[in-house]
């Protein structure tokens, strides 16, 4: 349920309707807006009469949310959010691009990267440190020493690094270096996990899960919300299919639905989405016409001898032919795309 206080409710009327949520059994979730404030009720305990706080002073309206997930619904926000990394924006108009290569594999590699994709328009260094790979005999990442080289290439280049967590053990670990942490693909479900970096506050991106559903995404970010972190981002990075010419299927037509949906921002991968270097580019064209908040995309210097994902990864030269497009489709869909 969402409770609508009025324009000019007092914080202690705010603060009687909170403390009888509480006294109810259930949760009450603060969401101050625009125009006025809303408190979002959670819980276990079955669905709660809204009568029961119409006559509260400083109530405008209570209503129940007809969806499962409800403090990412636009139901209960209808503003979009906009998470802020460091000065960088995303959501709300400003257009992100995060770049880098799939793992942190040496320090050449990675410094001539984020050098660079953030000489032609990035606003986000990507760079997998604890790699989670199909097989245990694939290159399985650097680590503490690839976190350490994150940092360092942050540093030079003055971009917020974002890196994949793993799990709850390296947890700490990963939130010393990243500025954003990457749930990956393989542990949208991992409950604990998300629990973990709901109660850390850090800024998470949440990509969707290989064979999940929609519903089932928007209730892994619920998750993370729930405990109180509402700096959360979603990526769409391609879902299995029955097609096996690309790695995934891009679902690029669902885009318009989340978006009317929730209120959180959306990324969208084509290198994993796609899996193959050459579509790339028409998919991130194809994702920044669809209105998204920005795009994620895997660069190498040398794809040919890539630890990971070579297949899949733009070199230079493709990144920035990538930019030029993305640069003029974001200005024709009225994002702002910030120049460093
Ligand atoms: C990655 O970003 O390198 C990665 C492993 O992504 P995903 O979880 O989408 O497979
Ligand atoms: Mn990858």
């Amino acid at each position: 349920m969402v409770i609508t206080m009025h324009k000019d409710a007092t914080a202690e009327q705010i603060r009687a309707v909170a403390d009888r949520v509480r006294q109810l059994g259930y949760a009450p979730h603060e969401m101050p807006g625009a125009q006025r404030t809303a408190i979002c009720v959670t819980g276990n305990k079955g669905p709660l009469d809204p009568s029961l706080f119409t006559r509260f002073e400083g109530v405008a309206d209570a209503v129940p949310i007809s969806q499962p997930y409800k403090l990412v619904s636009r139901e209960l926000k209808p503003e979009a959010t906009v998470v802020e990394v460091r000065g960088v924006k995303i959501g709300g108009g400003s257009f992100c691009v995060m770049a880098g290569p799939c793992s942190v594999e040496s320090r050449e590699q990675l410094m001539a990267t984020a050098e660079h994709v953030r000489k032609h328009g990035a606003h986000m260094l990507r760079g997998g440190a604890f790699k989670p790979r199909t097989s245990p005999y694939d290159f399985q990442g650097l680590k503490e020493e690839g976190l350490k080289l994150l940092a360092e290439a942050r540093d030079a280049t003055q971009m917020p690094v974002i890196t994949e967590v793993k799990d709850a053990e390296t947890l700490p670990l990963v939130a010393e270096y990243a500025d954003v942490l990457q749930i990956g693909a393989r542990n949208m479900q991992n409950f604990s996990l998300l629990e973990r970096v709901g109660e850390l506050g850090k800024p998470v991106m949440l990509k969707r899960g290989l064979s999940s559903t929609v519903k089932e995404w928007l209730m892994a970010a619920e998750y993370i919300v729930s405990r109180g972190n509402r700096n959360v981002i979603l990526c769409e990075r391609g879902i299995r299919t029955f097609e096996t010419m690309t790695r995934n299927t891009l679902d690029l037509g669902v885009l318009p639905i989340l978006q009317s949906i929730t209120h959180l921002p959306i990324i969208v991968d084509p290198s994993h989405g796609t899996g193959v270097a050459k579509a790339v580019i028409p998919l991130a064209r194809a994702a920044v016409a669809t209105g998204v908040d920005g795009i994620m995309v895997e660069v190498h210097p040398d794809p040919a001898t890539a630890l990971s994902d070579g297949p899949q990864a733009l070199t230079f030269p493709m990144f920035e032919e990538m930019m030029r497009d993305v640069r003029r489709i974001a200005e024709v869909m009225g994002q702002t795309i910030a120049a460093f």
